[in-house]
């Protein structure tokens, strides 16, 4: 009986002690790791073995765990961290509540608009000031679908205010379950450049134009009025005949420099034939062309280049082009009693070669020194005009150096002439 009695008490402990590893060791393993996984450690792995129901619990929770914590981990990584995302952006972000009140900016949109801090809780008007804005805003507030346009904002610089333009897409903010919008989301994008290129292009068109309207009408009137019967006056009919032939000269002049032009534009180095290009040589060349021009104006040009003057990686021709529009408008515009002009050279370093042409004209006022290397810009139209200039010598001589990689500039008083220099690398990269 007792032997009896000791078979079933030790089958029941060792039951006990079955029961208790089945369930409720694996039980309470379970719910430690429960309350690590709800105090937010999800990370934590769950090493619990159970049986039957609770094996699936077991299950569920280990692949609740394994989703938490690929959730947790995109969240947490910084990466993918909203902040960062919008501090990535190039475009700046705003967002504002249904009050128009500023509730986030990004990085960007601080830079566009120099704000040292966020704005946040200031309205859009406080801030930015501006009707266009507020109105882009309010529009997509007012359900009218995300809004696409382009403002013009004064943007806060270092040194006052300066206008803007900004490409502007503004679209309501609407949570999933509700139908009003709870503010908007404004995204900006700065084409001030875009702008000033398209003006810079407006403009150059209209230069063209115009330029090129001039002479054409010369041409048309005398045209008609040989028709309408000056061509048997013969002393009209020879006034007539040059008066055409020096404005079809300007035409083709003109042509000519807005083509050396657009090739040199955009594609800089490519329209370059590079050769070795022998510099003193090149600039005797150029003084002997423009031989009946010296004597015509009785000036005096010469050449004060050192021995041993570098043999350089250039395009001849272009070089020829640039060194011949200098000199030929120290000619032009350097009117003096005794014209002299003065070509000089020099090493800078052992990779540069600076040129210089100086003469002892009138020079050119402060105001205009900055614009002289522009297209079409002339500091006496007429007098430009009448001597020949396009507007565009100066603009090609300044393509051609940075297409070689060179520097160019002016300098002058006036009343003491002009010097333009130009630096030139010895040797082409690449
Ligand atoms: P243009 O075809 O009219 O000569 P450029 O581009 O060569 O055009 O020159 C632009 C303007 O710069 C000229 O119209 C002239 O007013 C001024 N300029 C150029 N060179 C000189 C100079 N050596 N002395 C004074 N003014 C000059």
């Amino acid at each position: 009986m007792n032997a009896l009695l000791a078979v079933l008490l030790a089958g029941s402990v060792s039951a006990i002690g079955w029961l208790a590893l089945a369930y409720v060791l694996p039980a309470r393993r379970l719910r430690a790791a429960l309350r690590r996984v709800a105090e937010g450690d999800w990370e934590a792995p769950v090493f619990v073995r159970g049986h039957g129901q609770l094996g699936g619990a077991v299950a569920d929770l280990a692949s609740l765990g394994e989703r938490l914590r690929d959730a947790h981990r995109q969240l947490g990584d910084s990466s993918f961290d909203l902040q960062a995302i919008l501090g990535s952006l190039v475009e700046g972000v705003l967002i504002v509540d249904a009050g128009q009140r500023i509730r986030l900016t990004n990085e960007s949109l601080l830079k566009m608009f120099d704000l040292a801090a966020p704005p946040l809780g200031r309205t859009l008007m406080e801030t930015f000031r501006n009707h266009d804005l507020q109105g882009t805003v309010r529009a997509a507030l007012d359900e009218e679908g995300p809004q696409n346009r382009q403002l013009a904002i004064d943007a806060r610089q270092s040194d006052g205010y300066a206008r803007k333009h900004f490409a502007v897409t503004a679209a309501a903010l609407r949570p999933p379950d509700d139908e009003r919008p709870r503010g908007v989301i404004a995204i900006f994008h700065d084409i001030s450049e875009l702008k000033a290129l398209e003006a810079v292009r407006r403009d150059f068109v209209a230069n063209v134009s115009h330029e090129l309207r001039t002479p054409v009408a010369i041409i048309h009137g005398y045209l008609e009025t040989l028709i309408d019967g000056a061509l048997a006056d013969r002393p009209m009919a020879e006034k007539s005949l040059q008066v055409m032939w020096k404005n079809n000269q300007r035409l083709m002049l003109l042509i000519e420099d807005l083509l050396s032009l657009s090739r040199l534009e955009g594609k800089q180095a490519a329209a370059l034939q590079i050769e070795a290009v022998e510099l003193r040589a090149c600039l005797e060349r150029v003084v002997e062309r423009l031989e009946p021009a010296i004597t015509e104006k009785g000036a005096v040009v010469s050449l004060a280049l050192p021995s041993g003057l570098p043999v350089i990686e250039a395009d001849p021709h272009r070089l020829d082009q640039v060194f011949f529009n200098l000199i030929e408008n120290a000619l032009k515009y350097g009117e003096a009693e005794r014209r002299e002009i003065v070509v000089g050279a020099a090493m800078q370093g052992v990779e540069l070669v600076e040129v210089t042409v100086k003469d002892n004209g009138p020079g050119i006022p402060k105001v205009d020194l900055p614009h002289v290397f522009e297209r079409f810009y002339r500091v006496k139209k007429d007098r430009s005009r009448t001597v020949g200039g396009t507007g565009l010598g100066l603009s090609i001589v300044k393509h051609v150096v940075l297409a070689h990689g060179g520097q160019v500039g002016v300098e002058s008083q006036p009343g003491r002439g002009a010097m333009f220099w130009l630096r030139l690398p010895v040797e082409q990269k690449g």
